[in-house]
């Protein structure tokens, strides 16, 4: 087994995959699954400081992805993709699947959504159903501030579907304060499920918007409105995965045991940024750096593809290449939920320091060391 400081999946904690292996009873019919999950449901819309209720549904990241988009699309309807990443302008693939028309506002993938420059852009363009946009877009290791982002687009009557995936736990999040409509989450990031479970947070607005569609919504698995009634009449759309589920709660326990979560991500994640630049390799981004995920450039001359893998042949360390226009280009160490540790983080640098060696890299620092001189 390779050690995985991949930007997703992360590394799982024991007491998690032993929850995960326990008896289970049937969720469909057992009324006390229905409390289980309704806790479960409530302690995880009070990690995200939300008076909005969250469900898990059964389907990883990308389902809550596709069914803010699919509840919420109506055949022509505008909707704003926020563009300064590879999920950013994703979003435009299920909007038009779901035949909405997207409207992309594209900005340099180096850097976070600029807020003046989204203004200026409102004033003139703002007749948008729903806005999409990515809190930490992983491939590049942007964060955007969406508690500012969204309440402008408020401002402008234009409801929010934010992809937190891979951004709650180890960045702040907080969805009252960022006025968000639907925020989206996943199992396999920094909370440290194996991956198979999306989470969503629904506000009353977006309720109320997919309540009062003139179109249905074209399907049934991506549908919203199927989940938010399960309490009252104790029924779910489809039979819950309830070993995933039992596991999850766990892992959320885990995090909200943990006094401050975000700290530990920003300690690992500025040491790991100050390990790299000393070592001579260049980071991605020019600002904008997530909490979760560091992306360093592949130096001209060097084959990502032979990075990776003697980082596992050598090593046994597996991080991320990347995809889409990053295929090749960059690198990316995932340092989020249990990742972010620092024996494990200076394990990955000491190797990636002797990878680079090997492959010809002039490597000017240990980067270990710079890592634990500067937590
Ligand atoms: C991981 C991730 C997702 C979900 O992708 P899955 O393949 O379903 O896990 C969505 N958005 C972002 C930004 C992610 O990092």
């Amino acid at each position: 087994m390779y050690k995985i400081m991949t930007a997703g999946p992360t590394q799982v904690r024991k007491n998690v995959l032993e929850a995960r292996s326990l008896p289970f009873t049937n969720p469909d019919i057992d009324l006390e699954f229905y409390e289980f999950y309704k806790e479960t449901c409530d302690l995880l819309s009070k990690l995200l400081h939300s008076s909005s209720p969250s469900f898990i549904l059964g389907g990883e990241g990308i389902l809550g992805l596709e069914a803010a988009c699919a509840s919420l699309t109506e055949p022509g309807d505008k909707v704003l993709v926020i563009d300064n990443g590879i999920f950013g302008k994703g979003f435009a693939d299920f909007i038009k699947l779901y035949g909405g028309d997207p409207v992309l506002y594209t900005s340099d993938y180096h850097k976070p959504v600029d807020l003046d420059d989204l203004k200026g852009f409102l004033e003139e363009n703002s007749d948008f159903k729903y806005a999409t946009v990515v809190h930490c877009d992983t491939p590049s290791g942007v964060i955007n501030d969406v508690h500012k982002i969204c309440p402008l687009l408020k401002s402008y009557n234009i409801l929010t579907v934010v992809d937190s995936v891979a951004g709650m736990f180890g960045e702040y999040v907080n969805f009252d304060e960022g006025q968000f409509d639907i925020l989206c989450g996943g199992s396999q990031k920094a909370l440290s499920c194996p991956p198979g479970l999306t989470m969503i947070t629904v506000s009353e607005d977006a309720i109320t918007s997919m309540k009062s569609r003139k179109a249905p919504i074209a399907s049934y698995y991506a549908n919203i409105l199927n989940y938010i009634d399960y309490y009252d009449v104790k029924w779910f759309p489809y039979t819950m995965p309830i070993s995933d589920i039992k596991g999850f709660r766990v892992a959320l326990e885990n995090v909200a045991k943990e006094k401050d979560i975000v700290e530990r991500h920003k300690r690992i994640a500025q040491a790991t940024r100050k390990a790299l630049v000393a070592s001579g390799l260049e980071l991605y981004l020019e600002s904008g750096y997530s909490n979760n995920v560091t992306v360093l450039n592949v130096p001209e001359g060097i084959d990502s593809d032979d990075i990776l893998a003697d980082l596992k042949d050598s090593h046994n360390i597996m991080i991320s290449g990347c995809f889409d226009i990053l295929a090749g280009k960059v690198l990316r160490i995932g340092h989020m939920g249990e990742n972010a540790n620092v024996a494990d983080m200076e394990a990955v640098l000491s190797a990636l320091g002797e990878t680079m060696k090997k492959l010809g890299f002039p490597v000017k620092a240990d980067m270990a060391a710079v890592f634990r001189e500067n937590l």
